[in-house]
């Protein structure tokens, strides 16, 4: 149960409540789940959050808060956004329970899992989404959709819980250990660098250029040997330049 709890970690960002952290903390406890990360709560700590918490204020207490998403994900290998908007093809859309089969896919081959919610008016935004693997819908009522940021934790912690206790978690495979979001970061930069030098940027849209690499790496959740690979033919290039 340990190796399934210190793999995955709840973010909340940009939260405005302090009670909807402390309630999130409980909704977390009850499911045997204790990595929580607070990016930029708007009221932290505070006498709200713990009595929301009941009893969870341990998990609280253990919360790291960080001051971006970039940070509070860079050890991550899947990174899952959970949204109550729906969405174009752009990106592809889980529900919960078939969430959860991927997030035990990814811990049981070495990784580490984090599930982003959003703020509680306005949700994540456009880019923050887009820096997701996948995302993950609750079905609702759709004449009463708005559910409450705790209860949309309390959902998905329910998930994983039950998923962790019919699998057959195995050990892990140094082989196929997957990439961190932080050696994919380097992996963009080192081909900025050679898009820069061979002139490739200058004649499209950098963003655009940008945008579409990051969710081809993404899609293709590479492993740390490919992305070493991909680095050392990228360095071959800048030296043959
Ligand atoms: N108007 C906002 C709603 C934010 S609710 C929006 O358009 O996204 C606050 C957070 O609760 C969301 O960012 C998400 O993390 C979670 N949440 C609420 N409803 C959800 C749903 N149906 N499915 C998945 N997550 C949901």
């Amino acid at each position: 149960m340990s190796f399934f709890t210190s793999n995955i970690e709840f973010v909340l960002v940009e939260t405005s409540h302090p009670g909807n952290i402390g309630a999130a903390a409980r909704a977390m406890k009850t499911m045997g789940l204790n990595q929580l990360r607070l990016v930029t709560p708007k009221v932290y700590p505070s006498a709200e959050a713990t009595a929301r918490a009941a009893g969870a204020d341990d998990i609280l207490a253990g919360a790291s808060v960080t001051d971006s998403i970039r940070s509070a994900i860079g050890e991550s290998t899947l990174v899952l956004g959970t949204t109550a908007r729906e969405r174009s093809e752009k990106w592809p859309i889980h529900a919960p329970r078939a969430a959860a089969q991927l997030v035990m896919k990814e811990i049981e081959n070495g990784g580490k899992v984090s599930i982003l919610f959003g703020r509680e008016r306005s949700g994540l935004d456009n880019q923050e989404l887009a820096s997701c693997h996948q995302l993950i819908r609750i079905p609702v009522n759709p004449d009463y959709s708005s559910l409450n940021l705790a209860a949309a934790v309390q959902v998905i912690a329910y998930e994983l819980r039950l998923i962790s206790q019919s699998e057959n978690l195995q050990d892990t495979d140094k082989e196929s250990e997957l990439a961190s979001m932080g050696d994919q970061d380097a992996l963009l930069e080192q081909l900025d660098h050679v898009m820069q030098e061979t002139g490739y940027l200058e004649l499209d849209h950098p963003g655009l250029v940008r945008f579409h690499l990051r969710r081809l790496l993404l899609r293709a959740v590479p492993t740390s040997k490919e992305i070493k690979m991909l680095h050392g033919i990228l360095r071959a290039i800048r030296k043959h330049l």
